[in-house]
């Protein structure tokens, strides 16, 4: 028998912390699409869900309502193992540089479709636009063509890809409706599962540059983000990993890129972002068997030059310059204005990861609404680290701006974000967790 709706009576059930069975909840959903549930219904039912929770069923059906509310990627005409990977989103992560061409160097195929950086953390597409003439604008057939040749592209999601979670996260974006596990579940695992990989991991961040601030919030969304994928029949696994500091020293787009292209060239051989990133290649590289040794694998991709290759193949390909791995200098917009942050002595505190990227935001490499522009050379240099001791004189940041105002504006944020002083906190571990493969 159909469900009849009954839009009122389904928001008040959520409200008084009810579960809604499938049938319902997905007639609401279904409703909403329709235009027969408004816009303030939804709203107020995304709220009690905040506020009264949603369950793991409903998760799901969420997520299933998400992936058929469009087009799902096909990847049968690709002939090796495919995977996918996915962060939460976070400042100064820029893991799908060096960890996509790790992958394809080690046989997989990674078909990525990124997005944009809204608010204060960075997108993949605005930083791949830093390199003069990269095209992110794939149609299907040329990214299938193009990961068989060389192993993998990143690419625009298409308008077709979950409209669905589209219409309700921009809905959610303005109603203090995002902070739901089982709404960022459905979410992001919608879009890894209409992505078509078979091999899923993904980097859930903890912090306060992150949605989830503690790594007990984070893991219990990475476990209900694992369950949905393996329900759906995906190899699945999830990282919890610090989001308290900037995972890489540079953020803003053409830094974050000249930090990857420093990594995958052997230039820069540490660091709490090379780490991340073979961390999740060799979770990939497990999940998707590729590898009887899935970290050496990776390392060996990285150390002998054929990640880089990989991604230089990648640029060139997608019409970039792909002289950027070896002049990336050359190659990437730089600021005119670049300032150094000299904060005197002591020991670096808790930093406010989310405020600095708000303030490479606001320096022009973020967006606050959808159709601003954004300006590829600005951002930040944070050299210091949470616990480091600073001696009189060093340089713990650099300000890139356009101007010598928004220069000076910098300047006198990162005082307030960086504290410098008898601090004495413990430095934070970069993976709390994982779940689901084991390396
Ligand atoms: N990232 C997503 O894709 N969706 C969310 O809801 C939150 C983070």
């Amino acid at each position: 028998m159909p469900v009849r709706l009954h839009a009122p009576t389904v928001i008040a059930r959520k409200r008084d912390g009810e579960s809604i069975e499938p049938e319902v909840l997905r007639a609401f959903l279904d409703g909403y699409l329709s235009g027969e549930v408004a816009e303030e219904q939804m709203s107020a039912f995304l709220m009690a869900g905040v506020l009264r929770g949603l369950d793991e069923d409903e998760a799901v059906v969420l997520t299933d309502a998400y992936v058929a509310s469009g087009a799902v990627v096909d990847l049968s005409a690709l002939t090796g193992p495919t995977v996918d990977k996915h962060s939460t989103g976070g400042v100064g992560d820029t893991c799908t540089l060096v960890v996509a061409p790790i992958l394809a160097a080690c046989g997989a195929q990674v078909a990525k479709l990124s997005g944009r950086g809204l608010g204060h953390t960075g997108g993949t597409l605005d930083k791949l636009e830093s390199i003069p003439g990269f095209r992110v604008d794939l149609d299907p057939d040329e990214l299938a063509a193009q990961v068989n040749r060389i192993g993998l592209a990143v690419a625009a999601a298409t308008r077709d890809l979950v409209p669905l979670d589209k219409r309700l996260y921009a809905l959610r974006d303005v109603t203090g409706t995002v902070p739901s596990p089982a709404l960022i579940a459905a979410s992001v695992m919608s879009k890894k599962i209409a992505g078509g990989a078979d091999t899923i991991v993904l980097d859930v961040k903890a912090g306060n540059g992150a949605f989830m601030q503690t790594a007990a919030e984070a893991g219990d969304l990475a476990r209900l983000c694992v369950r949905i994928g393996r329900a759906r029949g995906r190899a699945t696994a999830a990282l919890v990993t610090d989001m308290s500091q900037p995972l890489a020293a540079n953020i803003g787009n053409a830094l974050e890129v000249r930090h990857a292209v420093d990594v995958l060239s052997g230039r820069v051989t540490d660091g709490r972002f090379r780490t991340l990133c073979l961390e999740l290649a060799a979770t990939a590289l497990h999940g998707a068997g590729c590898s009887d040794d899935p970290m050496q694998a990776a390392i060996t991709a990285l150390e002998s030059g054929s990640a880089a290759e990989r991604f230089t193949a990648m640029v060139t390909a997608q019409h970039g310059d792909g002289d950027v791995v070896e002049r990336p200098a050359a190659v990437l917009p730089e600021a005119p204005v670049i300032r150094d942050w000299r904060p005197g002595a002591g020991r670096i505190g808790l930093v406010d990861c989310r405020g600095l990227g708000e303030v490479a935001g606001g320096l022009g490499a973020g967006r606050s609404r959808k159709d601003d522009v954004i300006d590829p050379a600005v951002g930040l240099q944070v050299l210091g680290s949470i616990g480091d001791t600073v001696t009189d004189g060093d340089v713990v940041a650099m300000v890139h701006a356009r101007t010598d105002d928004d220069a000076q504006w910098a300047l006198e944020q990162l005082s307030r974000m960086i504290p410098v002083g008898e601090h004495d906190v413990p430095v934070p571990t970069l993976v709390h967790e994982r779940i689901g493969g084991d390396t």
